[in-house]
């Protein structure tokens, strides 16, 4: 839906996770994957438009960390940073989260992360966290169909 947007071109997909949740609320296990992109968009219209594509596939807004049908955030922009009361970029929690800085590894091991250093050196630092491959890179181009075989 994000790639049907004329001022979006999907340049690179992640291999898809599959993780155990943390925070406080108890839900089912999450599916996570990054997607590379270019676009004639500024960083407020594309997080409007994750937003609409969110709302189109049934989010609801309710309990924050809860679960839900889909999450689209933007874990970077280029090398902006930016803190506004609707958007921060680098995404505030990025460093924290190994079910992010995986798959954002595999589109680009060298990667420097604006004000934070480098992902290798962010991954290193991290606890071990419940987190498996469940699909190769790519995965989007094949069945909208998730599974866990
Ligand atoms: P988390 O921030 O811990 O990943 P979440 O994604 O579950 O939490 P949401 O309820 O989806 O939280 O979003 C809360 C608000 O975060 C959004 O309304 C948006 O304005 C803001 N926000 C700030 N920075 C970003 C970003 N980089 N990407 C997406 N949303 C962001
Ligand atoms: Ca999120
Ligand atoms: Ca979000």
């Amino acid at each position: 839906m994000l790639s049907a947007d004329p001022y979006i071109r999907l340049v690179a997909c992640a291999p898809l996770y599959r993780a155990s949740p943390v925070g406080p609320v108890l839900q089912p296990d999450f599916y996570n994957s990054v997607l590379g992109i270019d676009t004639d968009l500024t960083a407020t219209e594309l997080l409007a438009l994750c937003q609409e594509v969110e709302s189109a596939l049934g989010r609801k807004r309710d309990v924050r960390w809860g679960a839900r049908v889909i999450d689209i955030d933007i874990l970077l922009f280029g090398d902006t940073t930016l803190t506004t009361p609707t958007l921060t970029l680098p995404h505030p929690q990025i460093q924290h989260r190994a079910f992010v800085l995986l798959p954002l590894k595999d589109l680009d091991p060298s990667l420097e992360i604006p004000g934070l250093g480098s992902i290798q050196a962010l991954l290193a630092a991290l606890p071990p966290q419940q987190i498996e491959q469940i699909a190769a890179a790519n995965w989007t181009a094949k069945s909208g169909k998730l599974s866990n075989s």
